[in-house]
């Protein structure tokens, strides 16, 4: 399938009349074809009202048929082929082995999001039978159920064209919650946008859903994105990206005649905690895990470990100069878009102005490539320095030199909120670890022992979440099956007669999901 350029509303192609995208290929500083004409106001209002009328029957479809059409969509992802493959590295500059394992894991988060609908634990029914005889007051009957919120608006994400784009994890728990969604589609890889929109909007038809379920809209953010984020018909957003952008959507929901909730995703350095006999013991070990988990993606992970911090002295002088030679042998790589490339420069030169440079790797041949890079700075400096804590998107990363670990620990009070906090140790560091751990709980979405925090799994437990400004609300996921919970709210019913009631809550539990009666699982 070859991308056409058009938005897609609904079942309808949709080209839009107002300032062209074209996505870049930036390993060359090609312009790709097609061109993507933006959509006017007024296209945006026809999908979220479209989006509405999808909403009153999506909402209450069975769990069946939601779990059959999110398959769906995975089935129609995987039919596009090589096509998208293909695409996606042009629009990126991502290479093949890890788009084919983006697919997958795509999929495979649709295919999980299905198995989570058909369990039914996302309803979280709770009934409370009445107790007429209860003294002194009788009890009404009361049952609670989680509804849909509504049509939810969705921002792909430019570092996963697939897994946090037009299908990816927002978009794959608000259709698994019954919200209608509405993607404003990321200007960097517009072709595989429409590819995969399209992919979705055959599973729409197939499964045969009201066309309003889904539809991709092309178009600057300033214009098509605010316009989406105030419609009326929106009642939540799913973002992922800078933080000025988040801010942005954040401050036009919060300005809403009735304000909505954003799930924004939006800036995290990810700290690593080297403590001492670790460091001691393994510190080449450490230093070479470290580099490889820089380097991945070009850096372009919202988990990459952006800052390292341990005790001066001896262990880690040993581990820098093993991490600068490692940096050193780093080859180049393409980044995603000439601006997110111009972001690292310019965040790189920002650290060269406030820290100690300790390596650099070589420069890339091509355009818009990622030279690694490593810095250090005392734990002093850092405690006074704003400049040093802000992310830098791409394989650059900060060592924090600490006095002793009562200045790590005050390094870790001083952190803004993150994505992932990880803890090198070895058993002689308990005691250290058991010091920072409610620190950093306080601190991250993710704490994390001897690993790195690059690799996020898709499952039950994952949490990609964490406080300001990792995310603009610290009680929930983006990557996980808890990430429905976003697009849900609760209702509770009181005395309706069983043929009023929803299914999940009539008696005799035709649904046959676990439910909480009278305080106990059933
Ligand atoms: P971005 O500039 O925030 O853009 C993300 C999406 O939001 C795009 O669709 C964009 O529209 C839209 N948008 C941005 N500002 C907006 C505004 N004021 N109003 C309405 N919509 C708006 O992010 P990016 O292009 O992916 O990358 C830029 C920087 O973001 C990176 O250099 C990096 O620092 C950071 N980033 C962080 C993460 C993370 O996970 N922490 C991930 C990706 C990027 P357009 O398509 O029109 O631009």
């Amino acid at each position: 399938m070859t991308p056409q350029g058009t938005s897609l509303i609904g079942q309808q192609a949709v080209t839009g009349d107002q300032a062209v995208i074209r996505a870049i290929d930036p390993s060359s500083g090609e312009a790709l074809a097609p061109e993507y004409p933006g959509l006017d106001r007024q296209a945006v209002a026809r999908a979220c009202e479209l989006a509405e009328t999808a909403y009153a029957t999506y909402r209450e479809s069975s769990l069946e048929d939601r779990a059959a059409f999110l398959e769906a969509i995975a089935a129609e992802i995987e039919a596009l082929g090589d096509d998208l493959i293909t695409r996606g590295m042009a629009e990126t500059g991502l290479p093949r082995a890890r788009l084919e394992g983006e697919r997958g894991r795509t999929c495979g988060q649709l295919r999980l999001f299905a198995s989570v609908v058909r369990a039914g634990e996302w309803l979280d029914v709770r009934l409370d039978p009445a107790l007429p005889e209860r003294q002194p007051m009788p009890r009404v009957d009361l049952r609670q159920r989680h509804v849909a919120l509504g049509p939810v608006a969705v921002f792909g994400a430019s570092n996963f064209p697939l897994a946090f784009s037009v299908a990816g994890g927002d978009s794959a728990s608000a259709l698994a919650a019954g919200c209608p969604v509405v993607v404003k589609a990321h200007s960097a890889h517009p072709g595989t946008s429409e590819l995969v929109g399209r992919a979705v909007q055959k599973a729409v038809a197939d499964c045969g859903l009201p066309e309003g379920v889904f539809s991709v809209l092309f178009g600057a953010g300033r214009e098509v994105g605010q316009a989406l984020v105030a419609d009326p018909h929106i009642q939540a957003v799913g973002f992922t990206g800078s933080r000025s952008g988040g801010l942005a959507l954040q401050q036009t929901a919060r300005n809403r005649p009735q304000p909505i909730p954003v799930y924004a995703e939006m800036s995290s350095i990810n700290p690593v905690f080297l403590l001492p006999e670790a460091l001691k013991a393994r510190g080449r070990e450490i230093a070479e895990g470290f580099v490889g988990s820089v380097n991945m993606g070009a850096g372009q992970f919202c988990t990459n470990p952006g800052l390292v911090i341990g005790v001066k002295g001896e262990a880690l002088d040993a581990f820098l100069k093993a991490a600068g030679e490692a940096i050193q042998g780093s080859a180049a790589q393409t980044m995603l878009t000439p601006g997110i490339h111009a972001a690292y420069q310019d965040g790189v030169g920002a650290l060269a102005g406030e820290a100690r440079e300790i390596a650099r790797g070589p420069v890339g041949e091509g355009p818009h490539q990622c030279q690694t890079a490593l810095f250090a700075a005392r734990g002093a400096d850092f405690l006074k320095s704003e400049a040093l804590q802000a992310e830098v998107f791409g394989a650059a990363s900060l060592v924090i030199e600490c006095d002793d670990l009562a200045e790590v620990k005050a390094v870790a009070e001083h952190l803004e909120g993150q994505l992932t906090a990880t803890l090198q140790l070895d058993d002689g560091d308990l005691g250290a670890a058991r010091t920072l751990l409610p620190v950093l709980e306080r601190k991250a979405g993710r704490v994390l022992a001897n690993g790195w925090p690059t690799g996020v799994e898709v499952c039950h437990a994952m949490v990609h979440g964490g406080p300001f400004p990792a995310t603009s609300d610290s009680r929930s996921t983006s990557v996980g099956s808890a990430a429905i919970q976003r697009f849900l709210r609760p209702v509770c019913y009181q005395n309706l007669p069983q043929g009023l009631l929803p299914e999940a809550l009539q008696d005799g539990n035709p649904l046959g999901v676990t439910r909480l009666v009278d305080g106990k699982r059933e």
